[in-house]
């Protein structure tokens, strides 16, 4: 650990910093990072590294940089707008061990606009709450990042190590963001990325899969709708299924380390779901999406055949469908689960900077949700730790991120990187 005095330095001006920080992360707020619509938010990001002297590096996704990538997920809309922003800090002398602080700008659609109290992008803020689409998922953690960067510089000291910024898109569905930092180039000893855990550390996580189902009926006037067969009443079944296989793979949780605990760490979600053209008419399309949770060490290939398969044995059992078999098409996260071995100096690290700041220990969850931690962790053999603030209702209406607790979280980042990173005069 950092000593005694440098470390009341760094939280002193971690504390010092915090209003402007809170301020900075309205201002990222106000950005409406939906997918496609990122760029602006990675410019202000990209301006907010290179005025910490940070060497920048903003690029495009190329999906030709990272399709042959284990950990590609396939693409269906443009990347024009799909920029990552990282930001390099060098050391005088490299002594210390190298770190990734990385960050998700993209946020998830918000959802009728009338369910929420005041407008998602319009951040505000309530006692010890800053509400706004990405409060919590996650503009609190980006900015904690930086801001705990900034904490130290002002105790005069920056890591003896390099540091890369990163703040990346494609994390709500394809993870593609994080995979192109790794295949330009980036790698550091350690990776932390400040997700809204509720100051837990993540130990295991599940996979991802992403996949539309289109089924196709056979259209009729509803006066002879015997001759005709609903698409929209054969999606029923499929989704039914569905849930037979979310019900199946729940089941199984004591087979999966770190799962066996957790109430229902598969979730098989169906998102979207649109069909039909006409009320008088059986209905000739309905197409689905949906999102399965999979278990780590669990394969897409042996994921995707599972879901298959359980489609299938629907189909077999139906007059029509088994004539008309729906199309299942993968348009998202084709992605693996990951399992935090304990015992990492990188997580011995945190849990000292954790202690120090909050007097407990360190504990850790199981998170059921995709986190591109699976990047580092599965594809670079490199610890990734995801650890961040309270939050609440992310994805529905009223995100909203402790501010207390994001100051917290600040003080760990910044002792965390003091002391895995090692400190030289500025
Ligand atoms: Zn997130």
């Amino acid at each position: 650990m950092v000593e005694q005095e440098l470390a009341a330095r760094i939280v002193a001006e971690v504390d010092r910093g915090f209003d402007a920080q809170v301020a900075f992360t309205r201002d990222l707020v106000r950005y409406p990072s939906q997918r496609g619509q990122e760029h602006t938010a990675q410019d202000f990001l990209h301006d907010a590294f290179a005025e910490r002297g940070l060497k920048m590096d903003r690029w495009t996704i190329d999906v030709a940089d990272i399709e042959n990538h284990p950990g590609f997920s396939p693409v269906n809309v443009s990347y024009d707008n799909a920029v990552n922003v990282v930001g390099t800090h060098r050391p005088r002398d490299e002594t210390g061990r190298s770190l990734i602080l990385n960050g998700h700008v993209d946020v998830v659609p918000v959802g009728p606009m009338d369910m929420w109290t005041t407008p998602p992008y319009e951040p505000r803020i309530e006692g010890d709450w800053l509400y706004g689409r990405g409060s919590g998922d996650m503009k609190a953690g980006i900015a904690a990042n930086l801001y705990a960067l900034d904490a130290l510089k002002r105790a005069g000291v920056q890591p003896a190590a390099t540091l890369y910024m990163q703040s990346v898109t494609e994390e709500e569905c394809t993870g593609n963001g994080a995979l192109a930092c790794l295949t330009r180039g980036y790698h550091a000893d350690a990776v932390l990325i400040t997700e809204p855990t509720h100051d837990c550390l993540v130990r295991a996580n599940v996979g991802v899969l992403w996949f539309q189902v289109e089924v196709r009926g056979r259209p009729a006037h509803v006066y002879e709708s015997t001759v005709g067969s609903s698409a929209i009443i054969a999606a029923y079944s499929l989704i039914n299924a569905l849930q037979g296989l979310e019900t199946e793979m729940n089941a199984e949780k004591g087979d999966h380390r770190y799962f066996e605990d957790h109430g229902k760490p598969i979730t098989i979600n169906v998102g979207k779901i649109a069909g039909g053209d006409w009320a008088s008419s059986v209905p000739a399309w309905c197409r689905f999406d949906v999102r399965a949770g999979i278990y780590p060490g669990t394969s897409v290939e042996e994921a995707k055949q599972r879901v298959e398969q359980a489609l299938r044995a629907v189909c077999i059992d139906d007059p029509f469908l088994s004539n008309h078999p729906p199309s299942v098409t993968y348009n998202g996260f084709t992605a693996e689960g990951y399992t935090l071995e304990p015992g990492s100096d990188a997580e011995a690290c945190l849990a000292a900077a954790h202690q120090k700041v909050r007097d407990v220990a360190l504990t850790d969850a199981t998170m059921p949700a995709y986190l591109d931690a699976r990047v580092a962790v599965l594809y670079d053999d490199t610890p990734a730790l995801v650890y961040g603030p309270v939050s609440e209702h992310i994805h529905g209406f009223d995100e909203r991120v402790s501010l207390s607790s994001t100051r917290e979280v600040t003080r760990t980042v910044a002792l965390f990187m003091a002391d895995w990173c090692g400190v030289e005069t500025v």
